[in-house]
């Protein structure tokens, strides 16, 4: 019998409750500046992780723009720093992933596997998953070859030809640090100007391992237990060409993580949490913060911002109502 997510906690089970203050869900930069926040105002915070402790920050090679690292620091190591940050001061992290919220009425009831949290104050920083582009042969070869992490899977192309589908920062940054690794890197964009910023292009058009095909999408990645080559489509003459490549990686964007708060709290046309600029969302009581509720901005620092402007809310809704 196939298990969904919701067979493990439906409305009826007994789990254990416990009470708390402050409830965070996501462990990236917002989520642990939020719960640093929450313990230096003695609201004993738990943050429950996810998957994947410390976001997608904490699978970045290496971070250059967070203050106060002019050497640049790892993203692990960030993650472990805001850590033993928000622990120092009475924050507790719990390995945990939430599968069902209830957010009609306070405590705000959050369920993970094995318990449920009734949850005075709520801060949102469930993050964002990159995009894919649905084609076919990218699902069967996902982990074959396609990634959307370089950080991750940079390694595997040791010697390697690698094409990077997107034309923004992402597919920029990753693309430069897979070039460690690869022996070229095509840049496939579907127009010919690139989104990234200045110093990512003046980057990539610096580095020799580096050319770009422009005007061009994928239509198709083929490979039998492996990448062999990617069908393009010209995106002004329609024409179609093959590529032979051994990885695939994808940097198109993200689609905001808010699948467990459909239907509960109000959400922007692209389905991320709205916010106002105090990270205040449609519920007293709740808070958003990080990549949940910004597509804009997207940096650690900013995500970090706003996961203390959050916990700071939520303190001074704790005083109002108490
Ligand atoms: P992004 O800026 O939204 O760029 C996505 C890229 O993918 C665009 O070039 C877009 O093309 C292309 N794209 C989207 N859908 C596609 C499809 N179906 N097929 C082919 N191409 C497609 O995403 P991002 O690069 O992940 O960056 C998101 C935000 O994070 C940005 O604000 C960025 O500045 C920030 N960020 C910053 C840094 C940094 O500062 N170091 C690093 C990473 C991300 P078009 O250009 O034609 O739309």
């Amino acid at each position: 019998m196939e298990l969904k997510l919701n067979d493990f906690s439906t409305s009826s089970d007994k789990k254990e409750q416990e009470q708390v203050k402050m409830l965070v869900i996501g462990s990236g930069p917002a989520g642990l500046a939020a719960a640093l926040y929450g313990a230096r105002a003695e609201l004993s915070p738990v943050v429950l992780t996810g998957l994947q402790l410390g976001g997608q920050a904490a699978i970045t090679h290496v971070i250059e723009n967070y203050p106060g690292f002019p050497e640049g620091v790892g993203g692990a190591e960030l993650t472990e720093l805001f850590q033993k940050n928000a622990e120092r001061f009475g924050a507790r992290v719990e390995f945990d992933t939430v599968t069902e919220v209830d957010l009609s009425k306070r405590p705000f009831s959050v369920k993970t596997y094995g318990k449920e949290f009734l949850a005075e104050t709520l801060i949102i920083a469930t993050g964002a998953s990159p995009n894919h582009l649905n084609i076919p042969g990218e699902q069967e070869l996902t982990g074959k070859g396609v990634s959307y992490c370089g950080t991750c899977d940079g390694w595997f192309f040791k010697d390697k030809r690698v094409v990077v589908v997107g034309g923004g920062d992402s597919a920029l940054e990753e693309g430069l640090f897979l070039t460690r690794f690869a022996t070229e890197l095509k840049i496939i964009h579907r127009r010919d100007e690139l989104r990234a910023g200045a110093i990512l292009q003046k980057r990539a058009q610096e580095n020799e391992k580096v050319s770009f095909v422009w005007n061009s999408v994928v239509t198709e990645i083929i490979g039998e237990g492996a990448v062999k080559n990617v069908k393009l489509e010209n995106t002004q003459t329609g024409e179609e060409s093959f590529l032979e490549t051994d990885g695939v990686f994808i940097f198109i964007g993200h689609t905001p993580n808010a699948e467990l708060f459909t239907g509960q709290i109000e959400l922007d046309e692209n389905g991320y949490i709205k916010v106002d600029s105090q990270m205040h969302t449609s519920i007293p009581g709740i808070y958003a913060a990080g990549e949940i509720a910004d597509s804009h901005f997207r940096q650690v620092i900013t995500s970090a911002g706003m996961g203390a402007a959050a916990a700071i809310e939520a303190t001074h809704f704790l005083e109002a109502n108490e």
